[in-house]
Parts: structure tokens; sequence; C-alpha cells
């Protein structure tokens, strides 16, 4: 909010009983610090910024083991022409030669995800200005200091604080389609040394703390950004090269010849799916469970958020209302354990293996007795054996329960494969291989394969289809200089 100058002595007074919201010209004052610390008009002229990072990430909640913290390794080039809202991602995971490569871009009105190893190029609509650079972008200060000047209007003055050991004067602001952002403002030299914005979990924030200030062309920007989130080590940039005002028209040109990506099923809406006599998968977007009916209860596997949804959608097409009993648990990351506190609400026994009991606890929110857990080792069963588990280790997951219900000879495991194209086979892997052999050693008879994050199942003859449907190793495009570091 801007307030100007013959209401100055109106404001000094109110500002003892306002909220901070109308205090103006403490905003103003400290956006024009904030823009001179940057480089003044050389911040505000900034036509196109390209910014090459190279960062670390850990991966909680999404490791091999669960007693440990898998490290990610990332290369990404993003490009920004402000002028046009144009934003473009080049970015590569994992180090050489064992890289994937993810390309998007937002053209002012349109996204697109570019593959060029399937040279595909599809219409994204979840792709846009805010979102095309999976963040990126954040990871600068300039970029935020830019923000916040074009925001201006809608800055919010949120008091000092001492951080870091010195005085800090604090300003949030919420720019179209980007969550709030608070920046920490080092009151001396005006620079930003910490923005702050939410975590999903409640009370929790992710914080991005800037060092190792560098000026180049006249504007400032943090050669270090180092990021928490609830607390705990989230990523760090190792590498970074920034150029203002690079040319970029070829950057936003779409590539010629691709062709598009293979139509995918929508999931957007709750399916309950009968495989076999007493048998469902049920799910929508990302999570699916499969239910089997033992009689006076279900037993579930696939552990998504909407456990409790799904149960009570397969309860009303069945035109039954029976409980759930067991969930069987198939491995500890994060995304497949978000319906655990569900399933404990519902007071199901969790199947399960002994290295997983605590990710389930803690997941869960409650305490859950021993008697809550049926450990498996290497396989079992239960209901009598109306459904078997076995585990299936994979460079996934030290340990992955896949389930089997022997009645229809169904088997059901989550992050095997990935089947949500409307025909056709999904991509293989060596894992697809080993995940059929598996079957072969147990001599369990499959039928039909269904998975955690996609509702239609696969037909032998399919999985081997897509076993022998091995993508290429991806590589460098050979425009990505950056790429081949
Ligand atoms: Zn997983």
């Amino acid at each position: 909010m801007k307030i100007k100058g013959k209401f100055l002595a109106v404001v000094c007074c109110l500002a003892l009983l306002a909220p901070a919201g109308l205090a103006g010209d403490a905003e103003d004052a400290l956006i024009d610090k904030i823009v001179a610390a940057y480089g003044g008009d050389a911040l505000l002229e900034v036509k196109t910024l390209r910014i090459n990072d190279r960062s670390k990430g850990f991966r909680y909640g999404q490791s091999f083991s669960p007693n440990e913290i898998d490290l990610a390794h990332y290369n990404a080039l993003v490009t920004v022409d402000f002028e046009n809202r144009r934003k473009a991602l080049q970015w590569v995971r994992g180090s050489q030669p064992n890289i994937s490569l993810q390309h998007q871009i937002f053209d002012g009105t349109q996204g697109y995800s570019i593959d060029h190893t399937a040279r595909t190029l599809t219409e994204n609509s979840g792709i846009t200005y805010s979102s095309a650079d999976r963040r990126v972008s954040w990871l600068l200060d300039t970029v935020l200091a830019r923000m916040i000047a074009d925001e201006r209007a809608d800055a919010v003055y949120q008091g000092e604080e001492n951080y870091d050991g010195a005085a800090h004067r604090k300003i949030s602001f919420q720019a179209d389609g980007f969550p709030r952002m608070t920046l920490y403002i080092e009151s001396e030299s005006g620079r930003i040394s910490k923005m702050q914005r939410s975590h999903w979990v409640e009370g929790q924030y992710f914080n991005y703390q800037f060092s190792g200030y560098k000026r180049q062309d006249g504007i400032t920007y943090a050669a270090s950004t180092y990021v928490t989130r609830g607390g705990q080590p989230f990523e760090v940039v190792t590498a970074r090269a920034v150029k203002f005002n690079p040319e970029v028209t070829a950057v936003f040109d779409l590539p010629v010849g691709y062709g598009e990506e293979k139509p995918t099923i929508d999931f957007s809406k709750m399916t309950v799916n009968k495989l076999a006599d007493g048998v469902y998968l049920a799910g929508q977007n990302w999570g699916f469970s499969i239910f089997v009916d033992a009689g006076d209860y279900f037993i579930a596997s696939g552990g998504y958020r909407g456990l409790k949804d799904r149960l009570e959608a397969v309860n009303a097409f069945a035109g039954v209302d029976k409980r759930l009993k067991f969930q069987v648990v198939s491995h500890h990351h994060n995304d497949h354990l978000g319906g655990m506190k569900e399933a404990a609400e519902l007071g199901a026994v969790f199947v399960t293996v002994k290295e997983h009991v605590n990710a389930i606890r803690e997941s869960a929110g409650v305490t859950l007795a021993d008697d809550k857990f049926v450990i498996v080792d290497g396989s079992g069963s239960v209901a009598g054996g109306k459904l078997m588990v076995v585990d299936f280790p994979t460079g996934h997951t030290s340990h992955l329960l896949v389930s089997y219900i022997p009645s229809a000879k169904i088997a059901f495991t989550a992050d095997t494969f990935f089947s949500r194209q409307e025909a056709g086979v999904p991509s293989g892997s060596e894992r697809l291989s080993a995940f059929k052999k598996m079957f072969a050693d147990h001599k369990l008879d499959v039928d039909y394969f269904a998975a955690a994050h996609s509702g239609r199942v696969l037909t032998p003859a399919e999985l081997d289809a897509a076993i022998n449907n091995i993508p290429e190793d991806e590589v460098c495009p050979a425009d990505w200089k950056f790429c081949m570091k």
C-alpha cells in the first residue's frame, strides 16, 4: 500500500493502532533500500536473466533406506524474460552418465513440456510463469528483489528482527501464482539475507539463506543459497553463474518435428474398478489402493492420502459396509505413507517389514501398540492367505512389499511401473524384468498387474511388452552445453 507524503503525519499516529499493512511508507522505504542494494535502475531495467545453478538436494522421505538421507544432484538452467513473462527450464537430475532431463517452457500464454529422448512436445496447462522453473529462480535473491519491486503495492512491513547477529527488517509480499514470501532485509546493507515461505505442514517453513554477495553489471546477487525445510537441510547451491540481459529468443523456440506424448487416462475423479470377485482397485490422481474382501472386513494395499475416501468408495460400489482390518504398507516413502494416519484412525493393523515400523508410527502421528503391526520377513500372508506379500527390494527402496491375491491371481505394487497411458504399454526397465522373475521364483501365477500410481491394470502380455520397451538412456541435447559438465 502506498500513502503519499501529505498523509505522513496521520500515518505516523495511526501506525500505533493500525495493522502493519497501513504503514505504506515503511514498505516503500524498505523496498527502495532493497532496490538500491541490488543495483537501482540496473535491477529494475533487467529485461532477461539466465541462472545456472548446480545444487544438492536432501531426499527426506524418499531415500533408499529409512535410516539415511540420500543426496540428489541437480544442474538447472533457467531463463527468465521479465518483460514478456516467459520462462524456460532446462533441468538435469543425477550425475553423468546417469542423468534424467526435464525441459519446460512457458511462452507467456502456454506451457509446454519437452521430452528430448522420446522427441515429444506436449502442451501442459500446469506449466505457468510461476511454476515453469520448478522454483529454481527463487534460489536467487536478485529475482526476489525484482519481484518485490514489481509487487510493491501489496507488500506488508513485518517489523524488525535480529537475525544472524544483525538488525533486519522484514517485509512480505505475494506475487500472482506464487506463495507468500517474507524477506529478511539486513537494515544496513538492504540486502536479502533470508526468504521464508510456509511448508504445507502447518507451523513449518522453508528458509532460503543467502550469502557470498557479488556484483556483476551493476547488479547484486548472492553466490550461495542454502535452503532448510522444517529446520532440516533441504537444498544447497554448490555453483552458480548468472547472466543479466542475455539474448533469449532461441530459448523460447519450440523444437520442430517432435510428436505428441501418448494420451494419458484422466484419473481426476475417484473410480472403483472391480477386478475379480471381492477385489477392487480404487483411487484417483496418483493414489490407488487395492481392496480384498475377506468376509467381515477389507484388506488394503496402497497407502496414499485419501485412504478413507477410497474405502468409502469401495463400500458404496460393492453395497457393503465393511471395515479395514489390514493395511499393507509398500514402503517408507512419504507419499506412500500419506494415508497412514487414516489407516490408524480406521483401526487397521499394518502389514510391513520391521525396518519401516518407525516411519509408519511417525506418519500416523498417534501411538500404535506393537500388536498393530504384522511384521513380514521376506514374504508372508494375512487372513488365512487371502492376501500374500513378498518383499521386493530395488534400487528405489531397500524394502518393497508387493501384494498378491491368490484367488484372483492379481498383483499390486508401488513405484514399479506407471500404467497411465490410454493405450500401448508403459516404459520398461531392468527393474520390471526382476519384478517378473520374482513372481516366477515364488511360483506365483499372475493374470493382472495393478499399481499404486495408476488405474490401468496390465496383463502379463502387456508387462512383457513393457519389459521389451526400455527407453534409451538420456543424454544431453547437443545445444545444452551446461549439461555436459
Ligand atoms: Zn517410492
